[in-house]
């Protein structure tokens, strides 16, 4: 499997510019409607997708660029994840947490109703990627969100190098990181990608 991409920095560069601008459009969406709801609403959100384009970003010009054959992935692990599909290693104290700060994080935020909106719609953004990343992992994410299961088998199998997003479809739209529209997915794809290993073979995985 080729999972080194051709990720300039130049690319990166023009990723960064495209998405500053649509985060200063929604972010002064907000500010335009301080004193009313529109201002929590609109700083959160853009704090949100500020959090979905991290969410590409590191997937795509960090895990992907650390996947260099030979070179240990220590920091995210990721060719294990591409390795066995199925294993998430997120555990039940780490989900519970991480759930107990967002909702902490948020009661604050609407409180104080400040620029602080933004870091919670980002917190918010993170939780949530990791509870959807779950269920794209499990069937029924076929009928929640089939655009991002879709590209998210492909990126699983034939195209590690397209499909980077988990909770939106959009950057990996408007930065044409989709596989082809006419690629199918095939009953093959599906069941390498909810194959469920069971623990003993992990270590066996994790070479291929
Ligand atoms: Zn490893
Ligand atoms: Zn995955
Ligand atoms: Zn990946």
């Amino acid at each position: 499997m080729q999972t080194i991409s051709k990720n300039s920095p130049r690319a990166l560069q023009l990723c960064l510019i495209k998405a500053s601008l649509i985060f200063a459009f929604i972010l002064s969406l907000g500010f335009y409607a301080k004193g009313t709801l529109g201002y929590f609403i609109f700083l959160f959100l853009g704090g949100w997708l500020i959090w979905t384009f991290a969410e590409y970003v590191i997937h795509r010009f960090l895990m992907h660029e650390l996947l260099i054959p030979g070179q240990k992935d220590t920091l995210f692990h990721h060719h294990e994840h591409h390795s066995n599909p199925s294993n998430l290693k997120v555990n039940f104290f780490h989900r519970t947490f991480t759930l107990l700060l967002g909702i902490m994080i948020n009661w604050v935020a609407w409180e104080r109703n400040s620029t602080f909106t933004i870091f919670a719609g980002f917190f918010t953004g993170f939780l949530m990627y990791n509870f959807l990343h779950y269920l794209l992992h499990k069937r029924v994410g076929k009928y929640l969100f089939p655009r991002i299961q879709r590209a998210h088998i492909l990126h699983h199998t034939k195209y590690p190098n397209q499909g980077y997003s988990f909770s939106t479809i959009l950057w990996d739209w408007l930065f044409h990181t989709l596989a082809p529209a006419h690629v199918q997915v095939t009953e093959k794809m599906r069941e390498n990608y909810f194959k469920n290993f069971n623990k003993g073979q992990e270590t066996k995985s994790h070479s291929t």
